[in-house]
């Protein structure tokens, strides 16, 4: 069934149904007539405008977030400003680089001295579809790749973060030239009017439900596609971590997991831990859950809807999903060893951790997307991946794996059983999330986890054609002679 969104309209000016296909007809006439985007130097002024935009803007932009999910503006500013500004500073600081055409290298001999390179053209009309969950991040990392290649780009936001979408189309339609930059507000009935146009590159990013629905429409006119959708992230904590990081492993794992209220596509799914250190890290869990990250919630009232609202928690972006995450608490067969209580009022799910659970428990049929820790305690490692491949949980977006031994595969051999079997969209050792805020990393999926990357000069490339041209003289014809008919044995002697 689609899902459809709660009504966001009295927030959110839907696009009109029928401005859409003017509206990219406009950028397509733009990008076709007055090839505007071909320069380097008007890309770079865009791009500066949007970035002082938002940084006149960060405090507004938290605010938002905060009346969409009750996001605490500590993590919007450090997991979405920080990161899209770093980004935004390295592309504009790169740009001339990256567009520079690059020579072909190992010609032979006889054409050595043709100029043979590859240009690095703009693709043309970019569709880029965001996500409601870092909808700064998501929406303003996409953008400017597509803008920095030269691209013009039609922006469809999340409507489920209305407030948000609200301000920052505005900002960027402040920043950029209006034949550059349109935007599409609205919900599938919006989405499905803009998927009816024709595009030279569709962005999508969100759940493998809606992915499939945008591959099979952008097929209809080859259009290519990057998927950036999610998956089960497993955390592996190998048998042979010592007591004394126990802790630290503890607090990475919270945090990659309830961050956010769990809303993170690369968020620690699931524990996967082995038996001998599985009662000490999950005693460790509910210690900090309790007594540290979370003390506040120990005094929390459910029945009192504002007690719900606490400045460094969000809460879960509609009914439906948190209907499904209430479901995964009431139908688990595991044992709730901290957490469990929610407000449907407030959308607040408490930071719930599931120890004993099994491969086919509620909470291990698909991505959690919210604040709900399963733990599966493992005897074998060969036989944890093999049920782990078995769940159809074996491309996730990311993977992280802790030991207190050697963290390279090459000298662990234990981490290179577990990278070499499970493929994953990133790999992360002893440490979660953070790979995110790699700025000239690739950062995308793989199988169910979804097809294409970006960030840094991966964006510029994604939303690129890279051109091969060949110069050639018309004197040098002699040395080529042997391709032309009729062909005999001497021009056959290899
Ligand atoms: P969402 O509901 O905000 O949807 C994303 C976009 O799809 C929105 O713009 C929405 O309007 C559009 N959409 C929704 N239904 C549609 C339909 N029927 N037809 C066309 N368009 C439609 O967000 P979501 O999908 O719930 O996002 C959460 C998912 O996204 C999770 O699975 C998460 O792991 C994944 N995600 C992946 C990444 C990544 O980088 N790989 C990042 C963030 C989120």
């Amino acid at each position: 069934q689609p899902f459809v969104a709660p009504d966001n309209t009295k927030i959110l000016e839907y696009t009109p149904l029928d401005q859409i296909p003017i509206g990219v007809q406009k950028l397509k006439d733009a990008f076709h007539t007055t090839q505007k985007t071909h320069s380097v130097q008007y890309r770079l002024n865009q791009l500066r405008n949007v970035y002082f935009k938002i940084k006149d803007n960060i405090d507004e932009i938290c605010e938002t977030l905060e009346l969409d999910f009750y996001r605490s503006a500590s993590e919007t500013k450090n997991l979405e400003i920080v990161i899209g500004l770093n980004e935004l500073v390295h592309t504009m600081s790169s740009l001339h680089k990256w567009v520079k055409p690059e020579p072909v290298t190992d010609l032979p001999v006889s054409l050595q001295t043709n100029p043979i390179y590859i240009e690095k053209i703009p693709l043309g009309v970019v569709l880029i579809i965001s996500p409601f969950n870092y909808p700064f991040l998501l929406s303003l990392s996409a953008i400017i790749g597509a803008l920095a290649a030269g691209n013009v780009v039609v922006f469809k936001p999340s409507e489920l973060t209305p407030n948000f979408a609200k301000l920052f189309t505005r900002l960027l339609s402040e920043s950029l030239d209006e034949d550059i930059f349109f935007t599409i507000n609205g919900g599938i009935d919006e989405t499905t009017k803009a998927l009816e146009q024709k595009y030279d590159k569709i962005m999508y990013t969100g759940n493998n439900f809606v992915g499939r629905i945008i591959a099979k429409k952008a097929a209809e006119t080859l259009t290519p596609v990057i998927l950036e959708l999610g998956g089960k992230s497993p955390a592996f904590v190998l048998n042979d971590v010592k007591d004394s990081d126990i802790p630290v492993i503890a607090r990475r794992i919270i945090w990659g997991r309830f961050t956010n209220g769990g809303q993170t596509c690369v968020a620690v799914d699931y524990v996967l831990v082995h038996e001998s250190i599985h009662k000490k890290l999950v005693e460790e869990i509910k210690r900090i859950i309790d007594e540290e990250f979370y003390a506040e919630f120990k005094t929390l009232d459910n029945s009192d809807d504002s007690s719900t609202i606490t400045p460094s928690y969000t809460h879960v972006i509609h009914d439906r999903a948190f209907k499904n995450l209430s479901n995964i608490i009431t139908t688990t067969k595991g044992d709730i060893i901290t957490g469990g209580e929610v407000n449907s009022t407030t959308r607040f799910i408490s930071p719930t951790v599931i120890d004993n659970v099994s491969w086919d428990d509620s909470s291990m049929k698909g991505e959690i997307f919210g604040p709900i820790l399963p733990i599966i305690k493992y005897s074998n490692l060969s036989t944890a991946l093999d049920d782990l491949i078995s769940s159809g949980h074996d491309t996730p977006l990311a993977q992280y794996i802790f030991t207190s031994g050697k963290t390279s595969r090459n000298s662990n051999p234990q981490v290179n059983q577990v990278v070499t079997k499970i493929r994953s969209g990133a790999t992360m050792i002893n440490d979660v999330v953070l790979h995110v805020g790699l700025v000239n990393a690739p950062f995308g999926g793989v199988g169910n986890s979804g097809y294409g990357s970006y960030h840094g000069i991966y964006s510029f490339r994604a939303f690129t054609h890279e051109r091969t041209t060949f110069e050639q003289k018309l004197w040098n014809d002699t040395a080529l002679k042997a391709r032309y008919p009729p062909y005999n044995d001497k021009k056959n002697k290899l």
